[in-house]
C-alpha cells in the first residue's frame, strides 16, 4: 500500500474541507477502500475518515418517511425495526449481502459506493477500461459468468455488487448529499450510472461530495416486500441474480407492484417494464414469468452469462409467488 494522509473528520465541515482539494477518498467502514488501497487500484492522496460523524440516526420524518443516517452500520439498519415492519426487503437485502462481520463494519454511505467486483477490475495486469480509462476490457473475451446482461455497452460489463441498494431502487430511495457547494438530493434512479463509454463514472456524485442520509419515501406497499439472492454459495458470495420485489393484490388481481434487479446489470436494476405488466393482471405465475421475461428481453448476453436470463425469470417468478400468499412479512 502507498503512503497517504489520514485525516479523522469531527464533523461535516471538517469532512468536506479535508476532500476539497483533489486526491482524497472518505472512508466509511473501509470494508472496501481499504481493500481496493492494498491492491493498488485506490491510491488517494488523503484518507478522510468520516465513521466518526454524527450521521447515525434512523430517524422517521412527519409524512411517514424515514431517513437513515450515511454512517448508519448496514447490521444496525438490518436490525431496526421500522426498517423490519415498513421496509422488510431493505432488512432481507442487507442481510443477505458479505458476513455479519463485515455487516458489522459496513455503513450505508460506502454500501451505496462499493465498486465493482469484476475479476478483471481486481487484476491490474488486465485491461480495464473502468479502472484505466481507455485501456479495454478483460471481461469482454474473458470468463464473464459473473457479468452483467442489462445495462452493458462495449466498453464494460461488470455488474453493480450491492444488495442493498437494490432494494433502495426498488424504494425509489433518495440520497441526500452535501459539499461545500450545499445539499442536493439525488433520486436513487440516477445515483448509479450505466456503463456507456464512461465505465470509470460510475455514480452521479462528484469527488467532494458526502454522502449525508438515505430517505425512503412512505411506500405502504412495501410492508409486503421481499428480497431473494440466488448465488453460488449459500452466504458471502455476491449475488448471481436477485430480486427485490414488493407487492398488492386485491380480490386475485395485481393493484400494484415493484421490482428490482440484482447480479444481472451495470447499476442496481428498477425493472419498469415488468412492473408496467404486472398491475391490472390476475397474480399468477403466467403473469408473473411473461413480465420478468419482457424486462430481460433486451438482455445481451454471453455464453458464459446467458443462464442469469432464465435464472432472473424464475427468480422473479419466485419472488412474487411468494409475496402473492402473503409472504413478505420481516
Ligand atoms: C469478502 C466480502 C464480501 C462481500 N459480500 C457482499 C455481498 O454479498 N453483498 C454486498 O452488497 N456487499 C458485499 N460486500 C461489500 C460490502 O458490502 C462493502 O464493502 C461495504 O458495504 C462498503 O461499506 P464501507 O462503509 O465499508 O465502505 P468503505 O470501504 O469505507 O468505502 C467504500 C467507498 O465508498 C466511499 N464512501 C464511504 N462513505 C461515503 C460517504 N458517506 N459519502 C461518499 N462516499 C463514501 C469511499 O470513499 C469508498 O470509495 C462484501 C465485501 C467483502 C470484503
Ligand atoms: S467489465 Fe468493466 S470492470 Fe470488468 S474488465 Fe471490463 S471494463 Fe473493467
Amino acid at each position: 500500500m502507498r503512503s497517504f494522509t489520514y485525516v479523522s473528520a469531527p464533523d461535516v465541515p471538517a469532512a468536506l474541507a479535508a476532500v476539497a482539494d483533489g486526491d482524497a477518498k472518505f472512508l466509511g467502514g473501509g470494508t472496501n477502500l481499504v481493500d481496493l488501497m492494498r491492491e493498488g487500484i485506490e491510491q488517494p492522496a488523503t484518507v478522510v475518515d468520516v465513521s466518526r460523524l454524527p450521521l447515525t440516526a434512523v430517524e422517521e420524518l412527519p409524512g411517514g418517511a424515514v431517513r437513515i443516517g450515511a454512517l448508519v452500520r448496514n447490521s444496525r439498519l438490518a436490525a431496526h425495526p421500522v426498517i423490519r415492519a415498513r421496509y422488510p426487503v431493505l432488512a432481507h437485502a442487507v442481510l443477505h449481502g458479505a458476513s455479519a462481520q463485515l455487516r458489522n463494519m459496513a455503513t450505508v454511505g460506502g454500501n451505496l459506493m462499493q465498486r465493482t467486483r469484476c475479476l478483471y477490475f481486481y487484476d491490474d495486469a488486465a485491461p480495464c477500461n473502468k479502472r484505466t480509462p481507455g485501456s479495454g476490457c478483460g471481461a469482454l473475451d474473458g470468463f464473464a459468468r459473473s457479468t452483467a446482461v442489462l445495462g452493458v455497452s462495449d466498453h464494460c460489463i461488470a455488474t453493480h455488487p450491492s444488495d442493498m441498494a437494490v432494494a433502495l431502487a426498488m424504494l425509489d430511495a433518495v440520497v441526500e448529499v452535501e459539499s461545500t457547494r450545499g445539499t442536493r438530493r439525488i433520486p436513487i434512479g440516477d445515483f448509479h450510472r450505466t456503463p456507456g463509454d464512461t465505465p470509470h463514472v460510475e455514480t452521479a456524485l462528484a469527488p467532494d461530495e458526502l454522502i449525508t442520509a438515505v430517505e425512503l419515501p412512505p411506500a405502504p406497499v412495501a410492508a409486503n416486500s421481499r428480497y431473494r439472492k440466488v448465488r453460488d454459495r449459500a452466504s458471502y458470495a455476491f449475488a448471481l441474480v436477485s430480486v427485490a420485489a414488493a407487492l398488492r393484490v386485491e380480490d386475485g388481481v395485481i393493484t400494484e407492484a415493484r421490482v428490482a434487479l440484482g447480479g444481472v446489470a451495470t447499476k442496481p436494476w428498477r425493472a419498469a417494464e415488468a412492473e408496467r405488466l404486472l398491475v391490472g393482471q390476475p397474480a399468477t405465475d403466467d403473469t408473473f414469468r411473461r413480465a420478468a421475461e419482457a424486462e430481460l428481453a433486451p438482455a445481451i448476453t454471453r455464453e458464459a452469462n446467458a443462464f442469469k436470463v432464465g435464472l432472473a425469470v424464475r427468480t422473479t417468478v419466485a419472488t412474487l409467488r411468494q409475496l402473492a400468499t402473503g409472504g413478505g412479512a420481516a
